[in-house]
């Protein structure tokens, strides 16, 4: 089988940086097109002689370069695996077009930006969040990562890096659901519920003048748009604007 290259740029493998047991950075040069924080390309690797290509969004700012992609791997899973065992120098195929409507652009006017994740969609944030647009749009923005353990709150100099440069801006707190050490330990949508998160932010989370972001595991991703709709918010569609848009990662 042969690879189009009209869509796929032949990338190489600049850094593979390993975060924690299973959850890697691949850091690659590629030719693709300009694309818009909160979208994501797609990888792909000839494996057995079929090509196998899966989406991943980008952790880089539009303009920074090397191309930057945090990935877990999936135990028995086709493409992660071999993602995690390319070295410097390796060629990994790239789409050219990337995708996606995860981005700022679709999201309508607000005071507060609430930037939901878990595990490894924290990485459309940290490319939203290098931008100017979200600082230029938002008094408050709040940056809430759930994770496991301790070992998966990865990119911490980032978040640092946007704290100290954003100090009344911006908030972050990590959710740590199997050991001690976070910022809180239950589950994102059980800290709604309860309204610890909005105790620790400092903020109401309101349809009026609130707009989520919400990306990852698709039942935190369910779970969490169900209690927001009970408090009035509505996603936002294309044709129907509202406060909540969604990203699912499987
Ligand atoms: C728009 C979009 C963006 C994505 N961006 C990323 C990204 O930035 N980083 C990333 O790691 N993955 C991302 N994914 C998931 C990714 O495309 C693959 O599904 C994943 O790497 C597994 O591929 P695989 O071939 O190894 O496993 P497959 O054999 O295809 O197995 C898929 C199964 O793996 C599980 N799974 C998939 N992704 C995850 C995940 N991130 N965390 C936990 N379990 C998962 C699910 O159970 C899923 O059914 C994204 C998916 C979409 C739709």
């Amino acid at each position: 089988m042969s690879i189009d290259l009209h869509k796929w740029s032949p990338g190489r493998v600049v850094e593979l940086h390993r975060w924690a047991d299973a959850l890697y950075s691949l850091r690659v040069e590629a030719e693709i097109e300009p694309f818009e924080a909160g979208q994501f390309g797609r990888l792909g690797l000839m494996l057995d002689g079929e090509f196998v290509s899966r989406p991943y969004s980008f952790v880089n700012a539009p303009e920074e370069r090397p191309l930057d992609f945090y990935f877990i791997v999936i135990p028995d899973g086709r493409l992660s695996p071999k993602l995690a065992a390319l070295r410097p120098g390796d060629t990994v195929w790239v789409a050219r077009k990337p995708s996606g409507f995860f981005t700022l652009s679709q999201v309508p006017a607000g005071k507060f930006l609430w930037l939901l994740a878990t595990g490894t969609a924290l990485g459309p944030f940290l490319s939203i969040l290098k931008t100017q647009t979200p600082w230029q749009r938002f008094l408050k923005i709040v940056l809430v990562h759930g994770v496991r353990t301790r070992s998966e709150l990865a990119y911490q100099a980032t978040i640092a890096g946007f704290r100290s440069v954003h100090l009344r801006q911006f908030r972050f707190f990590s959710s740590v659901t199997r050991e001690p050490g976070g910022d809180f330990s239950v589950r994102i949508p059980q800290a709604i519920e309860s309204g610890l998160l909005e105790e620790l932010a400092g903020t109401a989370l309101a349809p009026e003048d609130s707009q989520v972001m919400i990306c990852g595991n698709p039942e935190m991703v369910k779970d969490t748009v169900a209690l927001l709709q009970a408090r009035g918010f509505k996603e936002n569609l294309r044709k129907s604007p509202g406060q909540i848009t969604t990203e699912r990662y499987w």
